[in-house]
This record gives C-alpha cells, structure tokens and sequence, in this order.
C-alpha cells in the first residue's frame, strides 16, 4: 500500500472520496509522522484526536452516501498564532504560556467547516516577528533540510517555520500560514513548497493573534499550487468581525487553474537585482523568466522606483503598529502575569511584559512606540505611510503594462540557524523582496524553482494585481510544470 504521508491536498480528498482509502487511515498516518517527528520542534501542540475526529467524520459522511466537503479526510497543521478553542494558543510567546482560547478563529473555523482536521498547532516566530523561527520561546523549529554532508541545523524559514517545516518534512500535506512581510513566502521558498499570500482581506484577520493589522493576512503553505488554491478557498471569504474583510465571493481558483499564458504579460522589475545577490538566484530567475515565456507570456521590463525603500517603511509601520496591538498583554487579561511580592498595578505590568515578551517582541515594541511618539511621529511614522503610497503606485503603474510580475522570493537559500541572530539587520534584509507587495496588498506566492550548489530549495515569487490570485496561482502552476522540482528532504530526524 502507498504511504498515504506522501499524498498531497487533492490526492487525499480524491481517494477518500473515491473510496482508495479511508479519511483515518490517512490521519493515523500523519499522527504517526508528527509524533516520529518531534525533533524537528514544528509542533508546539499535537492534537492527533482532533484530526481523527475530523476523519471519522468524513468516513461515516461518506458511508451515508452524502456529498464530501471540500476538504474531507484532509488533516492539515495549524499556525500557532490562529486561536483554536480549547487548544493552547500562544503565538510561541511566553506572555501567552497557558492561553487557552474560548474561541475559534474564522480562518481556522472555515478550514473545520469544509471537513479538515488539525494534526497540531505549528511552531512560529514569537508573534510572527522575524525570518527564521528562532524568536519563539519555545524553541527553534529545525528545518528537515541538510547540506550534503553536512549536519549543521539550518533555519526553515520564518515567522512560518514549523508550517514549512510539517509540509515539506510531510507531516502535514498542507498547513495554514500568516504573511506580514513575507511569512508565508520566504519559509516556502526556504524549503521547497508553494505557499500564497491572499490580497489583503480576502482572508479574515479575526480569531489570529495581531502583529501588524495593515499588513497581516493568512493563506496556505502546501506541496504545490492546486493543493494551495483548494485550501485558500477553504480559508478565504467575508467575515463581518474583521472591519477589513472583503465582500467578495471566494472565486473557485481550482477550477480555473491553467498553465496556459497565452496574453498575459509578465513584469520583470529591474530594481529587484540587488547588489550581492548570489549568481544562483540570479540565474534562477533569468529560467524562471524562460519557463514563462515558453508557457506563452510576453515578457516585459518594469520599474518600482521606490523599491529600495520599502523595508525601512516597512520596519517602522510593522512595529508601529505591533506596539499598539501588544499593548493588550499586561498581566491582567491573557496568559502571564508576574506579581512581585508588594507589587502595585505598574510594576505586574513592567514585570510581566519583561518576563513574558522575547527579545525581539521588545524591540519591536521600542522601536513601534518610538516612532509613534510625540516629536518623531512625522518624522518617521508619516514619512514611512507616504513612502507606502508610493510603493503602491508603483505596482499600480508595474501592472498598467503586464498582468503580474516575477522575482525571486528571498535573497540567499537557508542559512543556519544562529547565522543571523545576533545581526537584527542582516534577518531584516532577507525580507527585501516580499514585503513590498505586503505594504500595496498584493496577492504574492512563493513556488519552488530549483536547488543551489548545496542542494538547498530556492523559490520564486509571483505578485499580482489586486484580487487577481487566479493570475499568480496560474504563472505558479506554468514555473511548476516546467521546474519539476520534485525534491524533498531526507530524513534524518
Ligand atoms: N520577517 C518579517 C518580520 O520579521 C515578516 C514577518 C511576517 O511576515 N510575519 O517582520
């Protein structure tokens, strides 16, 4: 019998509808791959009884003879920053240690709605804050990838870690995401799997844990392009709670994936090649250029002047509004609370906050509030919301001549775990190509594009008008068919 783990999205909702196996089967066979997979650290909670519920579910549905949901039998993992009631919830951060929430997010009660189950909430950068998994308290998520011959523990990505470390270590064949600034894209790209970023409100921000409102939006990390289009169409759609949620139809993108380019243009824009950008990603891209051509794009040079200055805007208004959205956790309300011996009100704040928020949590919130604040807010605060408007109207003016554009997703493969850490900077710059369609509201994925000299994944990016992710799930599916990327990470954990 085939190993069901090495199954994806589609192939387990067509053979549990199809009668090839039963939807438990294909959940006892993924408990069993989280559980012998502990080393890897993506798993903060596992919570196997509630994927075979979820399965048991799907069977008796399918013995009834009913139609299925659209995910039927397929268990999937669950980033640690969507609250799931009854299961912990703590966006990897002490200050949460022991939240339980008494509600369900909408992204994750959708996915629940269309039949998933949950193996597990996922390992993440402490408040979805960085680029490598290694902010959350609870410890690093390893990435199942190596160099060749080489034991050295590298990072999978971030804040999504333990999200593109279940998928691509198939512990999960698919798993929900969060992108700020490149959360979803960057740990796909890093290895080896597709992951989409929606348009900003097409998936509704309730029920998951706020870093940056303007910018936060959850989508799916998955094997490939069919399998993110079926679950962003589980997890998308209007929600009254969020004030930022669109009222649009989810629109049936499986159904219209094609690799077909024929008339659609493709942008190239000349300020992503940045200076010190390996040779490899930069030739990665001149192919990734030729496989869309070859899938009947015209292909043709843009420019986003501003481009060099989205990641400093992005590293004032991200904070700026995380020190805003952190200011809930005060001891008295969730999680944490640190009571010295006499204490008055503000010092169980001081104390909690200093006991319960990481080091990068805090200097996000130094950072936010100083640029927030009376005298510096004008400075840095409005500058850097001008400078948005700017990188917006650059994409504006990009997508007046070609339908989407293509990049490569991050600026280096993997890099080790521990490689970065001590330089906030050099983590920020791996974020140069993604946040810019975050700070415009731009739909974005990341597909895989091939390996380096080490054998590690690199990704590209496709970005997209606005609502156009049938546009960008299509320019993936034509890189997909023609990279052939097929590898995966052998096991060694
Ligand atoms: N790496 C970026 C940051 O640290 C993006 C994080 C995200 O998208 N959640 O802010």
């Amino acid at each position: 019998m085939t190993d069901l783990t090495t199954l994806g999205i589609a192939a387990i909702r067509d053979g549990v509808r199809d009668g090839q196996f039963k939807a438990r089967e294909v959940a006892e066979a993924f408990n069993a791959k989280v559980a012998g997979a502990r080393a890897l650290n993506a798993f903060l909670v596992e919570t196997p009884e509630h994927a075979l519920a979820a399965a048991d579910a799907a069977d008796a549905a399918r013995a009834a003879g009913e139609t299925l949901r659209p995910l039927a039998g397929v268990p999937i993992g669950m980033k640690d920053l969507f609250a799931t009631k009854g299961v912990a919830t703590t966006a990897a951060s002490k200050i949460l240690e022991g939240f339980v929430p008494p509600y369900e997010s909408t992204v994750s009660q959708n996915l629940w709605n269309a039949g998933a189950g949950m193996l597990g909430k996922l390992n993440l950068d402490q408040f979805a804050m960085g680029s490598s998994n290694e902010t959350s308290a609870f410890g690093n998520v390893i990435s199942p990838w190596r160099r060749p011959n080489d034991t050295a523990a590298l990072a999978p990505g971030g804040s999504s870690g333990g999200s593109s470390t279940a998928v691509s270590a198939g512990l999960a064949p698919g798993a929900t995401g969060t992108d700020t600034g490149g959360s979803i894209r960057q740990p796909a790209a890093f290895t080896g799997i597709s992951g989409i970023k929606p348009t900003y409100g097409r998936c509704s921000r309730w029920g998951t844990i706020a870093f940056a409102s303007s910018l936060d939006q959850a989508g799916p990390m998955a094997r490939d392009v069919r399998d993110c289009a079926i679950m962003l169409e589980a997890m998308a759609g209007f929600d009254a709670r969020d004030a930022t949620s669109l009222k649009l139809d989810v629109p049936n993108w499986e159904a219209a994936l094609s690799a077909d380019l024929k008339g659609k243009r493709v942008g190239v824009p000349k300020e992503y090649r940045v200076d010190g950008m390996p040779a490899e990603i930069e030739s990665l891209w001149q192919q990734g250029i030729d496989w869309l051509r070859d899938a009947g794009a015209e292909i043709v040079e843009v420019s986003l002047p501003h481009t060099k200055y989205a990641l400093p805007a992005y590293y004032i208004i991200a904070p700026a509004e995380a020190s805003s959205n952190l200011a809930r956790y005060d001891g008295v309300r969730y999680g944490l609370r640190d009571l010295p011996e006499g204490a008055g009100l503000q010092d169980m704040y001081a104390a909690t906050r200093a006991a319960g928020f990481g080091d990068e949590v805090k200097r996000r919130i130094l950072i936010g509030t100083y640029v927030l604040s009376a005298g510096f807010y004008d400075a840095y605060y409005t500058q850097a919301q001008k400078v948005r408007t700017l990188i917006a109207r650059d994409f504006e003016r990009a997508f007046g001549e070609c339908d989407v554009l293509l990049t490569p997703t991050a600026p280096s493969a993997a890099f080790a775990l521990g490689e970065k850490q001590a330089d906030p900077l050099a983590m920020y710059l791996n974020d140069v190509f993604t946040v810019p369609a975050s700070l415009a509201g731009l739909p974005a994925m990341s597909v895989p594009g091939g390996l380096d000299k080490d054998g590690l994944p690199l990704g590209l990016q496709i970005i997209g008008k606005p609502l156009d992710e049938q546009g960008v799930l299509n320019a993936g599916l034509a890189i997909e068919h023609r990279a052939g990327f097929t590898a995966r990470p052998q096991a060694w954990w």
